[in-house]
């Protein structure tokens, strides 16, 4: 066993938020450690390189109102790729249900289209996007939190009957492909009315015309360019199982053995992981409940090469926005030319991921290409498996992101950031006020403020 100390804070977990903490400390005079289970830095945002192009299997979509990511790119030199050209081909997939293929221009008259009247033109797959910017009860996103919007910690699935959908058009707007939960009932509208408002809110400071940015060989390489400016770099292969705060220091403790101690910690854990460390004392009262039962989105994703454009045998688009085992079944557009479909990923979501990963790789990929060329023959033999990435199966993530059921946030939002003796937390799960990676960097930036301002 060896133990460190010299550090004024231990920061575990070399994310974007652990990392981001770690930054802001440093320049606030603090020597900080970083401890990582992994390898390598960037935890959810991970590249990987396929076919000649960076294939993200993390965080990939900086919106163009980014402040802090943009910030940080411009600060270490790494030039943002405008994705604008490529998104407006992301609109482009068909519908598949009960494995009919139908076409975006059939769906307002199709005998499956049971949205009312009013959302007969909305695809499934935006209309609940759409209803959350047009029926938002938040001015801002950051009060989301605020107890007077508390009354909208209700399920998706009873905002949408409010709105008129009856339970088969809740589920076709919500359900297909659930980026939170397993279905309209499991994930709070609150959440979403958050989403919305910033996504609408980051807008409004991006630059004209742009609606968001990649990074050219990876979005890794944001993490990994942070990392090189600490002084003390990370320390890998640091699996952290135990934290204990006491008067004077924190101790962290390690599977390898090794002990850390410093007067304080950061921990910038996913939630899901942060479960299986020990911390003592226990965390009471609400932010312990919270830590006990905020859920981890697991999502799964497939990726594929294509041996020739077999959309241009059957002329549907080349995505599709399945019900079935592929998920969204979506065209990736990585090289320099917008219109170049370079590979596909599926992207599997919810209770359709947990199954998934619960079957041997073989069947998972067969059932996958199965349910692809049972709606697409034209795709029958044109496409090769590269590979997968299982976040829910992934011990150092347990989960793609947090999500709050209904009333989850009205009872521990607020609080469940709050900092436990010495330990101080921040991650994805505890942005306050914007969200996917900005909101990971903001809640690093508090997790550190909370230590510069002791
Ligand atoms: C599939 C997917 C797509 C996404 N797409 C987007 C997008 O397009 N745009 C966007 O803005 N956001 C996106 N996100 C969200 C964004 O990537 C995450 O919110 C963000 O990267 C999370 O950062 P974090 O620092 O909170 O957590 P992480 O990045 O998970 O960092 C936690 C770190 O802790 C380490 N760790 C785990 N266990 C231990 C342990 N016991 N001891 C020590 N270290 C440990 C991990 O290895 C990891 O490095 C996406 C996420 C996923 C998964």
């Amino acid at each position: 066993m060896r133990r460190y100390t010299g550090a004024d804070v231990i920061v575990i977990g070399a994310g974007l938020a652990g990392l981001n903490a770690a930054l802001h400390l440093q320049e606030g005079g603090a020597r900080v450690q970083v401890l990582e289970a992994r390898d390598h830095v960037g935890g959810r945002v991970h590249s990987m390189r396929q076919q000649g192009h960076s294939q993200e299997a993390g965080g990939t979509y900086i919106g163009a109102g980014y402040e802090r990511i943009t910030a940080v790119c411009a600060r270490v030199g790494i030039e943002l790729v405008d994705v604008t050209p490529m998104l407006a081909f992301f609109r482009e997939q068909d519908l598949v249900l009960d494995g009919e293929l139908i076409r975006q221009s059939e769906w307002p008259g199709h005998p499956r289209n049971v949205f009312p009247e009013p959302f007969k033109t909305r695809m499934p797959w935006n209309l609940h996007r759409v209803l959350a910017v047009q029926d938002n009860p938040l001015p801002a996103p950051e009060r989301w939190l605020d107890p007077k919007f508390a009354g909208h910690d209700v399920s998706v699935r009873s905002w949408l009957a409010g709105l008129g959908l009856d339970e088969a058009g809740v589920r076709i707007a919500y359900d297909v492909n659930p980026s939170f939960g397993d279905h309209a009932g499991d994930v709070s509208a609150l959440l979403l009315f958050f989403r919305a408002a910033f996504s609408v809110a980051q807008r409004r400071s991006a630059p004209d015309g742009v609606l968001g940015y990649t990074v050219e060989n990876g979005v890794q390489r944001i993490p990994a360019a942070m990392a090189d400016l600490l002084d003390e770099g990370v320390q890998f292969c640091q699996t952290v199982t135990a934290i204990t705060t006491g008067n004077h220091e924190a101790e962290v403790r390690c599977a390898s053995g090794d002990v850390h101690v410093a007067p304080h910690v950061v921990c910038a854990l996913p939630v899901g992981v942060l479960r299986d460390v020990t911390i003592e004392p226990t965390p009471m009262a609400l932010s312990g409940e919270a830590l006990r039962s905020l859920a981890s989105q697991p999502v799964t994703q497939m990726y594929f090469a294509h041996r020739s454009n077999f959309w241009d045998d059957d002329g549907y688009a080349p995505s599709m926005f399945t019900d079935g085992p592929a998920g969204m079944f979506a065209a990736a557009r990585n090289g320099k030319n917008p219109e170049e479909v370079t590979s596909f990923t599926a992207w599997i979501m919810g209770a359709r991921a947990k199954r998934l990963a619960s079957l041997p790789e073989e069947d998972g990929v067969r059932a996958v290409l199965g349910a692809i060329e049972s709606v697409r023959p034209a795709a029958k033999g044109k496409l090769e498996y590269l590979g997968h990435k299982a976040w829910g199966k992934d011990p150092c993530a347990k989960g793609a992101w947090a999500y709050f059921k209904p009333g989850q946030i009205a009872k521990f939002g607020a609080t469940m950031s709050q900092s436990h003796g010495r330990i101080h937390f921040c991650g994805e799960h505890l942005a306050r006020t914007a969200r996917g990676m900005e909101g990971t960097m903001e809640s690093g930036e508090r997790a550190a403020r909370e230590i510069i301002s002791m």
